[in-house]
């Protein structure tokens, strides 16, 4: 694909949530956990009049979407300012400083005074109706291998309430991530190609990681993607959250604009004004269809369209498996309807024929006409059938809607909602503006961390270069840098990386652990007191005894075995005829013999003369 032909545009804006003390605003701990909530409140939102006197179209359909908010309450991460009955509090201090961090890390400009603004939303995610926000950095540039970005801006916000559960009548959220430190870092729209987006999106995460206060885990750090080609628009995918397929998301976009812009060619713009539709409830009055019947019952109706010349076209795919129909029904769905029938499908099965033929004749249908019907509660319906017509145009105009879309499982995307106007911004009153002098600025020059990359390049000389890449990756790269010198670092490392995944599948975590059950472990790790395979045995003795205890406790146990091992070992010497002749099916009629000669238990012995057995078999 010749992404510049295209007239490719594309700029990524990245969400990091940070792994501060607190909270931006109030003094609620950041650190999150599965609980369940221990309140909620309920709110109404409806979308309002702003300044140009117009509705916000984005505003209108979320509030045609919900009507009501409910928000889950966490005693433990939640209090007055996050339901919005008390003003915020003065800006987190380690949070405004890690941006800044950030800021001159991409060698950005931080203004000389920081406003808190609020910024509409319209969603229900935040109570108060905004999102604090402030700028606290702008032109910044990453310098990646396909190319430099420039970095517009960089913004410190408070994160929203994660979506809980949305239907027709509410919206429920989660307030425990309200308020989390957030920093929103733009590109701007210069990316070449989906790899380019790639490797900003990778190095930005990589850098932000770099200030040691990122968040880990899921959807703590989430991407935007806006991209358009010429001939395309500007859409927005929000919320992507596997970095390491961005440029399959992106490919799929352009390959979804690209095609409606090619099919868009091959129909006419007049075709665009022989779209009919109709009410056409009264041919459905008397279906067998139980599906359609059942929504009639309950005050529906059953809307039809005709789609001139598209028969074989719905199912032609546009981007990935994604077919055409798909951009239709998406439509559809955000009026709160479920799908489309239409005659580019299998019909048989609905019992629908003889209605369907009906409303063919009604509309003149020609043979590579489709006629598609909506059957919904009657106003939903309605909506629908508007919404799916408008859309519907722009296939034969080969317009692709300025629109939000959402990321699928198999990196194609879907409609969401429309683009959101600019947002609308007031000054925060509640919150004084911050000063931020030369001064502050040379301190954090002066502070400036190492980045990922460059620990990774000093620390392969110690350790190798595939532990020194997983440990810069690993959540416990500082607790490496604090016993690296201390003791063996590719021991260290290792224990980190591969022995504490190892520990993790025996369902042993190795979070718990203090300092001194560390340093009593690397200790008797380097001094081979024990091996890597007793480390399960010994941290689970040091729930019960102090470190040094529960390492003697397992070396003792170890003395027996190691005494069971050395007869286990003479007896196979005996018996190695036997062993030569019958290999491991052997070990039936040794374990016969060893119950008899070692006081142990069977599983002992079984476990140890698998292993000798094993060994002499290689
Ligand atoms: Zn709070």
């Amino acid at each position: 694909m010749n992404y510049e032909k295209l007239g490719f545009k594309c700029g990524i804006e990245i969400h990091q949530q940070l792994d501060t003390e607190t909270k931006l605003f109030c003094q609620c701990p950041v650190n999150l956990e599965d609980e369940a909530a221990d309140a909620h409140v309920e709110r109404f939102l409806s979308a309002v009049a702003g300044e140009t006197g117009e509705k916000d179209e984005a505003a209108a359909v979320e509030a045609a979407k919900s009507k009501k908010f409910v928000y889950n309450y966490y005693k433990r991460n939640n209090c007055l300012v996050e339901i919005d009955e008390e003003p915020p509090h003065n800006m987190d201090k380690e949070a405004l400083n890690t941006a800044l961090t950030f800021v001159r890390m991409i060698n950005g400009e931080a203004p000389d005074e920081i406003q808190v603004m609020r910024k509409m939303v319209v969603d229900g995610s935040n109570t108060s109706g905004f999102q604090r926000t402030a700028m606290v950095g702008l032109n910044g540039k990453i310098n990646v291998e396909k190319g430099s970005v420039n970095i517009e801006d960089v913004e410190l916000e408070e994160e929203s309430a994660g979506i809980h559960e949305r239907n027709e009548n509410k919206a429920i959220y989660d307030l425990n991530r309200l308020g989390v430190p957030l920093i929103e870092v733009g590109t701007d729209a210069s990316i070449k190609d989906p790899e380019h987006a790639k490797q900003v999106a990778m190095e930005i995460g990589m850098l932000l990681r770099s200030t040691g206060k990122a968040r880990r885990g899921l959807g703590t750090i989430r991407q935007d993607v806006n991209v358009s080609i010429r001939e395309g628009s500007r859409v927005e995918i929000k919320g992507f959250q596997d970095v390491k397929n961005i440029n399959l998301l992106i490919e799929k976009e352009v390959e979804r604009q690209k095609n409606l812009v090619e099919l868009g060619k091959e129909f006419q713009d007049s075709l665009a004004d022989e779209i009919v539709g109709d009410n056409v409830t009264h041919h459905f009055e008397d279906t067998e269809n139980h599906i359609v019947s059942t929504v009639l019952e309950n005050d529906g109706a059953v809307y039809a369209l005709k789609l001139p010349q598209m028969t074989g076209k719905m199912k032609q795919k546009i981007s990935g498996e994604r077919y055409l129909a798909k951009e239709l029904v998406d439509y559809a769905k955000t009026r709160g309807v479920q799908g489309i029938l239409h005659t580019d499908e299998d019909l048989e099965n609905y019992g629908l024929t003889k209605e369907f033929q009906k409303v063919a004749e009604d509309f003149n249908k020609n043979k590579e006409d489709v006629i598609a019907v909506i059957a919904a509660e009657s106003s939903q319906a309605k909506k629908a059938a508007q919404a799916v017509r408008k859309r519907a145009r722009q296939i034969y105009t080969g317009e692709i809607p300025e629109e939000t879309r959402n990321a699928e499982q198999d990196f194609t995307t879907s409609y969401s909602r429309p683009l959101p106007g600019s947002a609308r911004m007031y000054p925060e009153t509640d919150i004084p503006a911050i000063r931020v002098t030369e001064k502050d600025i040379e301190e954090i020059d002066k502070n400036l961390p190492k980045t990922l990359e460059e620990k990774k390049e000093e620390y392969t000389e110690e350790i190798g270069e595939e532990l020194a890449s997983q440990i810069v990756s690993s959540p416990e790269l500082q607790e490496f840098e604090q016993y690296k010198d201390k003791y063996d670092p590719k021991l260290v490392a290792n224990f980190f990386t591969n022995l504490k995944a190892n520990l993790k599948d025996q369902g042993i975590s190795i979070d718990h652990l203090k300092e001194g059950d560390l340093e009593a472990i690397f200790s008797a790790l380097e001094n081979e007191k024990i091996q890597k395979g007793d480390l399960a045995e010994v941290i689970q003795e040091m729930e019960e005894q102090s470190p040094e205890n529960a390492i003697e406790k397992v070396i003792s146990s170890k003395t027996g075995e190691s005494e069971i091992r050395e007869t286990i070992q003479k007896v196979l010497e005996e018996k190695s005829e036997m062993i030569e002749e019958q290999g491991m099916h052997a070990q039936g009629p040794l374990m016969g013999i060893l119950q008899q000669k070692v006081e142990a238990d069977g599983a002992t012995i079984s476990q140890i003369l698998q292993e000798e057995l094993q060994k002499r078999v290689d």
